[in-house]
């Protein structure tokens, strides 16, 4: 029986080439596709581009839709964060850690991953490798195969099932060896490499403090939400999200049955999403923020207001509330 292995792949061109790598010396590869909490609940996965260049290159994959469990490991990594709220090596970690249960309930051989050594500063030293290594109960049967010739010999390398001589003893940061390997595979389709995920980003690093610390029972749409709009938090039990566009105001209102008030403007203007608890004047001070980011012709121009996707009537936009009052708001 062929050896099996379960690849950890991200999208882009190192886990392609560790699944090929390993590919061409007869290991059965199956992918594992994590995808990130920012991604709309209805996002499909099995349609992007990187499962396309996993198909193309024949490799099979399934996905892993990162939830609650996971937003409880970015509220408190054992780590801690790189820049922002990026928790990094515990989502390394917490990624090996899943492809390995998987290659346990598949009865595969080892979990690979396309990481090479020296490669990003934090979480791919050597040493840092090892550590991850130990940590996500994986010791032993964790293979790189891009760099796997400058690491210590796995178990299924010293037992046979797969030949370390083909594989590759790749360092640094640069991007010429891979590319050539590419070449020589005939890959031409693949992602360019990504500077890190939304966790990185200074914005929705805010957003993320301030939803872990405020919202204890968030959920995976709240997550979302994120990544949209312009963000106040009014009060403590008060935050609004305001679209910036019209995408997101139809986003906006696709998820408002979520939304303790969603304000929909008969005028053009933004869709405000707000959760907490609402009294009358924060009504009205919503829908002038709707006043201030939108167009009315007066101050009469009307909103509809829904409360958990119920229609409540229409409420006026008012006066436009001040920026002043707003930039303190915002998040
Ligand atoms: S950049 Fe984002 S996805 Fe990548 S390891 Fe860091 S936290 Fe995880």
């Amino acid at each position: 029986m062929a050896p099996r292995g379960i690849l950890l792949y991200s999208g882009g061109l190192d886990s392609l080439l560790a699944g090929r790598l390993l590919m061409e010396q007869g290991v059965e590869v199956e992918g594992i596709m994590f995808v990130l909490p920012f991604a709309a609940p209805d996002y499909r996965p099995e349609e992007s581009p990187q499962a396309a260049y996993a198909r193309d290159n024949g490799i099979p994959l399934r996905f892993f839709r990162l939830g609650r469990e996971y937003m409880e490991m970015v509220r408190n990594p054992p780590h801690g964060y790189g820049k922002r709220s990026n928790p990094c090596i515990d989502c390394k970690i917490y990624f090996i850690r899943k492809a390995g249960e998987l290659m346990e309930s598949e009865g595969a051989d080892f979990v690979a991953t396309g990481e090479v050594v020296g490669q990003r500063p934090m979480s791919q030293t050597k040493h840092m490798m090892r550590h991850i290594e130990t940590q996500s109960g994986l010791k032993g049967r964790l293979l790189r195969p891009l760099s796997a010739r400058l690491l210590p010999p796995t178990i299924p390398e010293r037992e046979g099932l797969v030949d370390r001589e083909r594989l590759m003893g790749i360092s640094g940061r640069g991007r010429f060896a891979q590319m050539d390997l590419a070449r020589r595979m005939g890959i031409v389709e693949y992602a360019s490499p990504a500077g890190g995920c939304l966790f990185t980003d200074v914005q929705i690093a805010r957003r993320v403090r301030d939803l872990l610390e405020r919202v204890p029972d968030f959920d995976m749409t709240d997550v979302y939400l994120l990544s949209l709009g312009r963000h106040l938090r009014v009060r403590e039990d008060l935050k609004l999200i305001v679209g910036r566009n019209e995408t997101e105001n139809a986003e906006l209102e696709k998820y408002g049955s979520g939304a303790d008030a969603l304000l929909v403007p008969l005028f053009k203007g933004p869709v405000v999403f707000a959760c907490g608890g609402l009294g009358d004047d924060d009504i009205r001070f919503i829908a002038s923020v709707a006043a201030r980011y939108g167009r009315p012709s007066g101050s009469g121009d009307p909103l509809t207001l829904f409360r958990r996707g119920v229609r409540q009537g229409e409420v006026p936009a008012g006066v436009p509330a001040e920026d002043g009052a707003i930039r303190g708001l915002m998040i």
